[in-house]
């Protein structure tokens, strides 16, 4: 989840630096922009990142704990990492064959891998993906004790239920978190982590404060009072946020960073062949985003409890909300700038291209943006879309800063730019090249949760894949307003919202406002305005003059609500219906353009199975890992309809998981989850 640099870092009484940071970290990207902005023709590379929860297994006692043994694990897989790297140098193995790379992650029990080298554009790498990814968990898997499993869950039912769930125990609470519920020790122990957690909860005034609505069982209490929030314990000033109405009736109530950061998504990065497609790319992948989220939904239960929402996306966001009262809108302005709408772990509220078929109108969401820096973007060069998306970017403080590394070239570091811009989880993330590497503008996809099987991690990895291509070559548009967005965003955490909710998009994939322009502009218009409509469709803003008069449809007309299997699998204008529409759905897109590719029978039907399975669980032919869990747990013998996720169901769960993760079906399990795919494996 970022940058580890080394040293020591300050509290956040000590944390003086905040403008130090912002501006030298605006002139690192400055230096970085100036030296790549002009770089055309970098490859089509991309990555995948799969995050994993070791867990430890207890089959006498029936418990799934999590295991706390990352960094023992971590040194492990480094010492074997380097031994097969130094082979792999010496005998030229391929770069696809090569041994995936392992990260620390935010918890403690979590670790995150990915391919030791990108994968290229080609065809023969998607079919790698799956291979690969199981070849991490094998290799995790050789350097773990042999009750110890990497589950890819992206929350962990018991996480902060009462009792132990971790191994080895430790009782809750600690300095950096406070929490009523969690150790400190399940916290990463590299000084950035705590650190993070302490001065987020500092910079905030407050412990965060996560309600999730609980999932009404038959017999769950209402009001659902949660008898497990010590209301009265009081250890840190913090402690009576709970009794003061933190903790909501009939909620889930989270009191800390790990119960956010502490989840796991998989995450796509891709290279542009330059900065343009990379800001297109990022644009058209912004409004996918909620409808990513729904369809990978897999995280309903939470500290015990099955709730009322399907995903991990807003929990991460309640968890570093380090807004203070000011920033949040509930005291006037006094100490801080601005205030902010939303957190740093949040959608995207600016779209960053302006090819033609932008329309101003689609950043229709407020942005708030630092004029001081906006100001030095702009005099350096930057045009006022890219200077605007960083000027918002660093209304935020540097949350931890090293000591040791405040003094820094700012014409070959990153280090005070990246601080900023990787403590914006964001659902996208426009990345400039490394200073000094010859690593291109990139775009990181960031919306999805984890699937249990590397089958399922692959087959999303490899359609996001598909679909920049098809984006690229179709030249689709996906534009619509980002506040429509922001309500997919919301709806897309509804409990089976892939059933039952509509989601806006846009009704014509392929039509541009240039396109559009000309379509409507009539025989006598001359050749002077034709050219004004179109530089005006790239650089007006929503009150010029002239945009009002050119002669686009209204912006509410580009959208409709749509379900989650039009948007995938398309629908068809049926004669006599009049709500009826025709869309060509992203899954027949992806087959129209692998249909126009040179791609053998094989390869094609190994593709075909992954694109299946996206297809199926949009049309809920196949159901998410969300529904899956939670049909689970409903549906075991010693679950009492109360909401309550026992340990011994967690502990059946977690086991299920694992043999599903291994490719084992028996009795129908997982038969709806995967269809009875059965794929490649090697655990
Ligand atoms: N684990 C976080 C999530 O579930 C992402 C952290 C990261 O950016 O690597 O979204
Ligand atoms: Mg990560």
């Amino acid at each position: 989840m970022g940058l580890l640099s080394l040293g020591t870092p300050l509290p956040w009484s000590e944390q003086k630096y905040s403008d130090h940071v912002r501006q030298h970290g605006i002139q690192q990207f400055l230096h970085i922009w100036k030296n790549t902005k002009d770089t055309k023709g970098n490859l089509l590379l991309w990555g995948d990142e799969v995050e994993y929860m070791v867990v430890s297994l207890d089959d006498k006692n029936k418990r799934a704990l999590l295991s706390l043994r990352q960094a023992q694990i971590l040194k492990a897989l480094e010492i074997h990492e380097s031994e097969v790297r130094k082979y792999e140098d010496e005998h030229h193995v391929p770069e696809g064959d090569r041994i995936p790379t392992f990260h620390p992650e935010y918890g403690r029990y979590m670790l995150e891998a990915t391919p030791g080298y990108p994968y290229s554009a080609s065809f023969d790498d998607l079919l790698n993906v799956e291979k690969n990814m199981n070849k991490r968990r094998a290799i995790a898997i050789d350097h773990m004790h042999s009750n110890e499993f990497p589950v890819t869950l992206a929350s962990f039912p018991r996480l902060g239920a009462p009792g132990q769930f971790t191994d080895p125990y430790y009782p809750p609470t600690g300095p950096a978190s406070r929490s009523f519920f969690l150790p400190d020790e399940l916290i990463n122990p590299h000084a950035r982590f705590p650190t993070l957690t302490a001065n987020i909860r500092e910079r905030r005034g407050s412990k965060v404060a996560i309600n999730l609505p609980i999932f009404k069982d038959k017999l769950t209490p209402s009001p659902f009072i949660d008898p497990t929030i010590p209301f009265d314990r009081k250890i840190f000033p913090e402690d009576a946020n709970a009794k003061d109405g933190a903790a909501l009736p009939d909620h889930i109530y989270m009191d800390s960073m790990g119960f956010g950061m502490g989840c796991c998504c998989l995450q796509i990065t891709f290279q542009a062949t330059d900065i343009d497609e990379a800001r297109k790319l990022y644009d058209m992948l912004a409004p996918l985003s909620p409808i990513f989220l729904a369809l990978t939904a897999a995280s309903p239960a939470w500290r015990g409890y099955l709730s009322d929402q399907d995903c991990r996306w807003n929990v991460i966001a309640g968890s570093v909300d380090d807004r203070t009262e000011e920033e949040r809108g509930i005291k006037p302005l006094k100490n801080n700038k601005f205030v902010i709408p939303k957190s740093r772990y949040d959608s995207v509220s600016w779209y960053l291209s302006r090819g033609p078929e932008y329309r101003p109108e689609y950043n229709d969401i407020p942005l708030v943006q630092d004029e001081a820096i906006k100001k030095t973007l702009q005099d350096a060069g930057v045009d006022d879309a890219l200077a605007s998306h960083y000027a918002h970017l660093f209304i935020r403080d540097p949350i931890v800063v090293f000591s040791e590394l405040v003094d820094q070239d700012d014409a070959t570091s990153s280090d005070h730019f990246e601080n900023i811009q990787s403590t914006n989880w964001q659902t996208m993330r426009f990345k400039p090249p490394p200073p000094g590497s010859n690593i291109g503008w990139r775009v990181e996809f960031r919306s999805m949760e984890i699937q249990l099987t590397d089958f399922e991690n692959a087959a999303f990895a490899i359609f996001i894949v598909l679909l920049t291509r098809v984006i690229l070559s179709f030249k689709l548009n996906f534009y619509m307003p980002l506040s429509k967005v922001d309500e997919n965003m919301v709806n897309a955490h509804h409990r089976d919202a892939v059933l039952n909710e509509k989601f806006y998009f846009r009704k014509d994939v392929f039509t541009s406002s240039d396109s559009l322009l000309n379509v409507s502009s009539t025989g006598s218009e001359t050749e002077g305005e034709s050219m004004a409509n179109s530089e005006c469709s790239s650089e007006c803003s929503a009150s010029d003059e002239l945009c009002k008069t050119r002669s686009l449809p209204p912006i509410e007309e580009e959208y409709t609500l749509m379900s989650m299997d039009e948007i995938i699998n398309g629908s068809k204008k049926v004669s006599g219906d009049p709500d009826s529409f025709e869309f060509p759905g992203l899954v027949p897109l992806v087959q129209s353009y692998l249909d126009s590719m040179p791609i053998d029978v094989e390869t094609r039907c190994r593709l075909n199975a992954y694109i299946d399975l996206i297809s199926r669980r949009a049309s809920g032919k196949l159901e998410t890992a969300a529904s899956f869990i939670r049909k689970f747990i409903r549906s075991h013998p010693a679950y009492k309809f109360d909401s309550v996720v026992s340990e011994e169901i967690n502990y059946d769960l977690v086991k299920t998981v694992e043999k599903l993760t291994k490719g084992e079906e028996w009795d129908g399990v997982g038969k709806d989850l995967l269809g009875g795919i059965t794929a490649e494996r090697t655990l």
